[in-house]
């Protein structure tokens, strides 16, 4: 779908008209969290929100970027000189796009994009998955470069891994790359395996809040490090190859076999936590949605006691949801601040915002379905 002040804000900032247009969603994620670089399960979908970019290709060598939702202007650097932590700022991780494609061996060359985006910045919804994949997705199309969704994703994760310097796992990616409208992804990390499992919440009567705490805790980073690291070792102690081959069955005696409470906790999330998302994904394949509730609560209680990564905003707007009537809430994504999803029903729905609204005046909601992934606009 074309629109005349997305493609004028790109003519005023490079001079010319765009040669097409694409977008890529933001994401939640529904159950599985911290499981994905345990080779776990996850089950994202995509939020409605989405960043857009507008392109046109260039023969000179140069890769000019410009964001509506950053200060500073377009920021210009040279196709040959990128190397992995030499870019700063947001225009690293399209530029850590476009150097993996061509590290990668693709014919992508310089090109000008125009960015703006309706995915909270820094809320914790994957704005930067979606700022990389609409910039994957752009170049390849636009350069004839035929890649699978998936293989697209992992190209965008290791541009971010390897080029922006971040150990973050694929499950972002994959989410804006792979999601379908009405459904949410069910990607076991190990097989890199996919499916589409009916999330259709309209027509079960219900309805999902997201609230962004606009809170973002310092030590987020370095956290996410030590529990990775922990659980790195924990799966090391037990001899498997990731905390993923610990079966739900076999929970006890790998807790017995552990050495100090820490790495208990962390072990015991993992593994309760990829069985929820088994329970989530019966419930939903069974059209029982509503049931899904008491399971996304539970994942909260296990993220904050167990694996410790939920904070104080966070555990408000979950306890103020469930009091107020919801069906279940959980934080999404790394903890530490960003945002939470709330299943209520339909009709519930204004109440129990309200209600979040009141014990937490700092943080704003919107109401969200499942939504499409990354696609060409015209
Ligand atoms: P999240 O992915 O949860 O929104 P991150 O901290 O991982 O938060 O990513 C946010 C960063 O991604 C921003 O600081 C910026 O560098 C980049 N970014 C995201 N969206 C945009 C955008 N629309 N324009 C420019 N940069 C963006
Ligand atoms: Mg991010």
């Amino acid at each position: 779908m074309s629109d005349p002040t997305f493609e004028t804000a790109f003519t005023k900032a490079f001079g010319r008209a765009p040669e097409g247009a694409w977008a890529a969603p933001g994401r939640a994620n529904l159950i599985g969290e911290h499981t994905d670089y345990n080779d776990g399960y996850v089950l994202p979908f995509a939020i409605q929100q989405t960043t857009r970019a507008a392109v046109a290709r260039r023969d000179d060598g140069l890769l000019r970027l410009h964001s509506a939702d950053m200060a500073g202007g377009v920021v210009e650097l040279r196709v040959d000189d990128l190397a992995p932590g030499t870019t700063t700022g947001w225009a690293r991780y399209p530029a850590a796009v476009l150097w993996t494609l061509r590290e990668a061996g693709h014919p992508v060359g310089g090109a000008d994009l125009h960015f703006d985006s309706t995915v909270p910045v820094g809320g914790g919804l994957s704005s930067s998955a979606a700022l990389q994949v609409v910039t994957a997705l752009a170049l390849t199309e636009l350069h004839g470069v035929e890649m699978s969704r998936q293989d697209l994703a992992l190209l965008c994760q290791r541009s971010e891994n390897v080029y922006v310097g971040a150990p973050v796992g694929m499950m972002d990616q994959t989410a804006s790359a792979c999601c379908t409208a009405g459904h949410a992804l069910h990607l076991d990390v190990r097989a890199l395996a996919q499916r589409q499992v009916p999330f259709d919440l309209a027509a079960q009567g219900l309805a999902m809040l997201v609230v962004d705490t606009h809170v973002k805790h310092s030590h987020a980073e370095g956290a996410y490090g030590e529990r990775r690291a922990g659980c790195e070792r924990a799966a090391a102690l037990l001899g498997v190859p990731a905390l993923r081959d610990i079966a739900f069955d076999d929970l006890d005696a790998a807790l017995d076999a552990l050495p100090d409470d820490g790495l208990r906790r962390l072990v015991r999330h993992v593994v309760t936590e990829n069985r929820r998302v088994e329970e989530v994904i019966a419930l939903l394949d069974a059209g029982r949605t509503p049931e899904i509730g008491p399971l996304l609560t539970a994942g909260h209680a296990s993220l904050r006691d167990d694996f410790q990564v939920s904070c104080r905003e966070l555990d408000v707007v979950v306890d103020t949801a469930v009091a107020a009537g919801a069906l279940g809430a959980r934080m999404t994504g790394g903890g530490f601040g960003g945002s939470a999803i709330v299943l209520t029903t339909a009709d519930t729905a204004d109440a129990v915002g309200a209600a979040v609204a009141g014990a937490l005046a700092r943080s704003t909601s919107f109401v969200t379905v499942p939504g499409p992934g990354a696609h060409r606009l015209w």
